[in-house]
């Protein structure tokens, strides 16, 4: 089986989504990168039923490889995420990791869902957001799957690891499967947050101009690892 790793990947991250409550049913998506290869998770697919066969490969152009189910109607969304970051100069296209996208989560989270109903942009409320690179964009609504999805979407993720998509949902890219995931949750922490700051009705305070940047600086060397941690997801 090719991509094993990245299927087996997809299907630890789906489950994981739907077990933190960030979609529920069928909704939501995810997809893991290898060089010219993205592993999919299946379209309309309960989670209970997903095992690493049933998740697709697809090349960057979308032609199937090893495909046993029609693909997530988000394909088009994943990859036009992953064709912009190869095609930003200096993105390390023999190593994914160095792009620092491998690997783009798609939930349907509560807050995350709602604060799309509302605000245009996340503003740098929290210190949080430090960890998307600063305000989180909403993508304009489009059905889904559709291009004009997949364009606003991509483009509102530009220099950023998440964007919300309006009146739908949210996007986490990172450079690992178990890094997209984690922010996601992180980003429906914000969103929480920032919706129960907006429904008291008082004036909501930003963060200083330049804190963002800060934070960022900081955070860099924020996370730590057990001593002789393989990167691996399984827990
Ligand atoms: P799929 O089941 O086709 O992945 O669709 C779920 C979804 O969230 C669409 O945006
Ligand atoms: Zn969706």
């Amino acid at each position: 089986m090719i991509l094993a790793e990245e299927r087996e990947q997809v299907v630890w991250a789906c489950r994981r989504m739907r077990g933190a409550g960030l979609v529920v049913g069928t909704a939501g998506n995810v997809s893991v990168r290898a060089g010219d290869l993205v592993a999919i998770s299946p379209s309309g697919l309960d989670y209970d039923d997903l095992t690493p066969e049933l998740v697709g490969v697809h090349r960057l152009d979308g032609a199937p490889v090893e495909a046993p189910l029609r693909p997530s109607t988000e394909l088009p969304l994943h990859l036009e995420v992953y064709r912009r970051v190869q095609a930003r100069p200096g993105s390390g296209d023999p190593h994914p990791g160095e792009s620092g996208v491998s690997a783009v989560v798609h939930t349907h989270a509560p807050a995350s869902t709602a604060l799309s109903l509302v605000v245009d942009e996340i503003p740098a409320t929290h210190y949080y957001l430090a960890l998307f690179g600063g305000s989180v964009r909403v993508a304009p609504y489009a059905r889904f799957g559709t291009a004009e999805l997949a364009a606003g979407v991509a483009a509102a993720l530009t220099g950023r690891r998440a964007a919300l998509m309006a009146n739908h949902g949210a996007v986490c890219v990172g450079d690992s499967v178990r890094s997209a995931l984690d922010l996601a949750a992180y980003l429906e922490y914000v969103c929480d947050v920032q919706l129960r700051a907006m429904s008291t009705g008082l004036p909501v305070r930003t963060l200083p101009p330049g804190e963002i940047e800060s934070v960022m600086a900081a955070m860099a060397h924020y996370r730590q690892t057990p001593p002789g941690a393989s990167p691996g997801v399984a827990e």
